[in-house]
C-alpha cells in the first residue's frame, strides 16, 4: 500500500522482511569473520554470495543498476565510502573496509553494513568507527510512528558533530525499503528535526551514516561505481533495516532486533519478544 507516497507493510510482510534481514545479518557476520590482511574482496564476495545462496535467498546487489553492480558485496577500502566492486584487491593490516550487502527473501529485501579493521587500524580510526556505529544507533533510536524523517536525520548529525571534527557525506543517503532496494523517502544523515516525510507504523528505513575523517566531499571513479572522498580520507559506513511496528523499532538486520541497543538508549523495542 502506497497511501501517501510511502511503501507501508503489514505485520505479516515485516515478518518476511525480517527472514531477508537475517540472512543479510549472517551473511555480514561471515565476511567480517573471514577479513584479514592477505585476503581479496573478491574472495569475501564470495563468501557473502555462497550464504545468502544457501539461504535460499537472492542477492540484491548483483546486477543492481547502470553499468550493472557485477557482485554480491560492495567492498569500499580506505578513502572509498561505497559501491566499491569487489576484486583482486588485496586487504592488508591497517585497512578499514566497508562491507555492504542486501538480500531478496519471497520479494522483500534487507540491506545493511558494517565496517571492519584489518588487524591493527589508527586509533582516529577505531574512533570513526565507533562514531559512525553509534551515529547510527542514535539515528535508529530516534525513529518513532508520527515522528520524522528528519529525526533519525538531526540525531545522526547532531551525535557526529558533538563526537568531533568529522565529514557527514550529503551526496549518499539511507532510504525506503520493502519490495525494491530503494525506495522513498530519502534518509540523510544530516536535517532538522520534525521535517520531512511522517514516520507511520509499517514503514521500513534503511538508515546509513557515511562519515570521514576529513571532508564531506565525494566523487565517482572511473570504474562508474566506487564513490571515494575527494581529499583521500579514510571513510566509515555502518547500515541497518528497521521496520516500524506497534511497539517501536525492529532493526530487522540487527541479530537481536537491535533490542540491546534500543534499550540502552531507552526507546522501545518493536520486535517479538
Ligand atoms: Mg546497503
Ligand atoms: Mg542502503
Amino acid at each position: 500500500m502506497f497511501g501517501s507516497g510511502l511503501e507501508i507493510k503489514t505485520p505479516e510482510q515485516i515478518l518476511l522482511m525480517r527472514e531477508a534481514g537475517l540472512v543479510v545479518a549472517d551473511a555480514l557476520a561471515a565476511v567480517r569473520d573471514a577479513v584479514r590482511p592477505g585476503i581479496t574482496t573478491g574472495e569475501l564476495d564470495r563468501v557473502a554470495e555462497d550464504l545468502i545462496r544457501s539461504r535460499g535467498a537472492t542477492p540484491s546487489f548483483l546486477g543492481y543498476g547502470v553499468p550493472p553492480f557485477p557482485a554480491t558485496i560492495c567492498a569500499s577500502v580506505n578513502e572509498a565510502v561505497v559501491h566499491g566492486i569487489p576484486g583482486s584487491q588485496v586487504l592488508a593490516e591497517g585497512d578499514v573496509v566497508s562491507i555492504d550487502c542486501g538480500a531478496i527473501v519471497d520479494g522483500w529485501h534487507g540491506d545493511a553494513a558494517v565496517t571492519v579493521a584489518v588487524g591493527d587500524v589508527p586509533d582516529e580510526v577505531v574512533e570513526l568507527m565507533r562514531v559512525t556505529e553509534e551515529a547510527l544507533w542514535q539515528g535508529l533510536a530516534a525513529a518513532r510512528p508520527g515522528g520524522r524523517v528528519g529525526d533519525i536525520s538531526h540525531a545522526i548529525e547532531h551525535y557526529v558533530r558533538d563526537a568531533g571534527d568529522y565529514g557527514i557525506v550529503e551526496d549518499y543517503t539511507g532510504h525506503g525499503i520493502g519490495t525494491a532496494m530503494h525506495l522513498p523517502p530519502d534518509v540523510p544523515n544530516y536535517g532538522r528535526a520534525g521535517r520531512g516525510p511522517r514516520l507511520k507504523r509499517g514503514l521500513a528505513l534503511a538508515v546509513e551514516p557515511m562519515i570521514t575523517l576529513g571532508a564531506k566531499e565525494t566523487a565517482v571513479t572511473e570504474d562508474d561505481w566506487t564513490v571515494v572522498t575527494t581529499d583521500g580520507s579514510v571513510a566509515a559506513h555502518f547500515e541497518h533495516t528497521f521496520a516500524l511496528t506497534d511497539d517501536g523499532v525492529w532493526v530487522l538486520t540487527a541479530h537481536d532486533g537491535g533490542r540491546a541497543d534500543l534499550e540502552r538508549l531507552g526507546v522501545p523495542y518493536g520486535g517479538p519478544a
